[in-house]
Parts: structure tokens; sequence; C-alpha cells
């Protein structure tokens, strides 16, 4: 299972999609995209392979914004409704995530105005995130007071219609963060984004990082400048 996001210059679809190839060694059952354009997130996903993902998905696009996944199921069956990503009511916001909301149900009661059309764990996540942003919480607010709420290992990448950018956040679940010439770039690893870019930065356990342009990482609720390190080994071709 693994997440790819690209924010920058140039067609997010095709580093987001490599990425996710480049990611397959994990293991996964279906395979998905977002992408933001300057409206709500365009989702293609499907059950199945990323060549699957790749027929369904168009051939560029003109979004410099998108995130991608591939699912290892744990809560509902490996078909297309339950593949990443996951969106809200307003389809404003679209969220993937790896590990498993242990609370989802507690969760998911607390929701009952909203229409889940998945099986899945995660779908709380961007139904929680409607719920913050209705309230009045700026993005990064919505994000922290969400992931307050959620038990269990998780990684997860949000984009939202009005915010050009991906929010991740990582516990006890891998997330990197590249830097790259043309923007920047996040995954489960950095095999990843490797062919991209050598420049990483690794999450801890709790951080919120905001790529829009710039990245920015939050722990502990203060902004921190990440260490950024080069990866010197060279992967095997
Ligand atoms: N628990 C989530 C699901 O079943 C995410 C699984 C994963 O890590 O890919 O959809």
């Amino acid at each position: 299972c693994g997440i790819t996001g690209y924010v920058g210059d140039g067609d997010a679809l095709a580093p987001v999609l490599d990425g996710l190839r480049n990611l397959e060694y994990r293991g996964y059952d279906s395979a998905g995209i977002a992408l933001v354009d300057g409206g709500a997130p365009s989702v293609y996903k499907t059950s199945g392979e990323v060549d699957a993902l790749v027929a369904a998905a168009p051939d560029e696009s003109e979004a410099n914004c998108a995130i991608g996944h591939t699912r290892w199921s744990t809560h509902g069956p490996p078909t297309d409704t339950n593949a990443h990503p996951h969106t809200d009511c307003t389809e404003k916001i679209a969220v993937v995530h790896n590990g498993i909301i242990e609370n989802y149900e507690t969760l998911q009661a607390d929701l009952d105005d909203h229409t889940f059309t998945s099986e899945t764990d995660t779908e709380v996540i961007p139904h929680l995130l409607e719920e913050r942003r209705a309230a009045g919480d700026a993005h990064v607010e919505a994000v922290q007071a969400v992931t307050d709420r959620l038990d269990g290992s998780y990684a997860f990448c949000v984009v939202f219609e009005d915010f050009e950018g991906i929010i991740a956040v990582r516990h006890d679940s891998p997330l990197v963060v590249g830097h790259g010439e043309t923007g920047a770039y996040v995954a489960s690893d950095v095999t990843g984004f490797l062919d991209r870019t050598r420049q990483v930065s690794y999450l801890e356990d709790n951080d919120i990082a905001v790529l829009d342009g710039d990245v920015t990482v939050y722990r502990d609720g203060e902004r921190i400048d990440p260490a950024i390190e080069t990866i010197e080994w060279e992967a095997d071709a």
C-alpha cells in the first residue's frame, strides 16, 4: 500500500502515477488519484492494478496538485467504491489513507447526518474535515482537530477545492516529503519520488506537513524548519 503526492509546476499526474508504480512492490489491491485544478478534486479510482487506474485516468491534466493511493484493504472489500481517494458529502475534500482508524465506528456514529458511500474506516476523515471546515476552521486547523480524534495508525494526505496544496499527516505509519526543483513531493517512502528528487525530509509521528509551493511542517503545534537530507544510495535498476 502506498501514498504519493505532488504540488508544483507542470502536470501533477505523471509524478503521482509514476510514484504509485514505484510503490507497487509494497503490495495493494486497488489504486486511485485525485487531481486538483482550481475546482473540486477530480477523483479516478479502481480496484485492481495501477495499469487499470492509468487506463481510467486522463492521459494528461492541467492540475498542479495531485494525490495518489494504492490500497491494501483492511475495512471493506477491494471494490471500486472502496478504493481511495474518499470524499466528503460536498465532494470538495479528498483523502488518501494508509493504516487503520480503530475508532471509526464511534466517529461515524457522530456523523449521522452524513451519507457514507464506502465500507472503509477511512471515509470518516473527509466527513470530519467537512464538519470542521463548516465550523470555520482554517485548513491546517481542521486537519489538526480531526487528527486529534483519530485512534489507530495512519498516514493520510488531503486536498481541498479551496486550497492549493496538500496537507499530510503521519501517526505510526510512514510518510516522507521530497523537495524538488519544480515542486514538493510526498510519499510512503522515498522510492515514491526518488527518480525526481533526492532531497528528503523525514516526518516524525504526529507531524503535519503543508505542501503548497513551500513545505511547512507543524510539530506539537509549532511551525518548524524540517531537516533536509540528501539520499546518496542508488535504487536497484
Ligand atoms: N484501512 C484503509 C482501507 O481499508 C486503508 C488501507 C491501506 O492502508 O491501504 O481502506
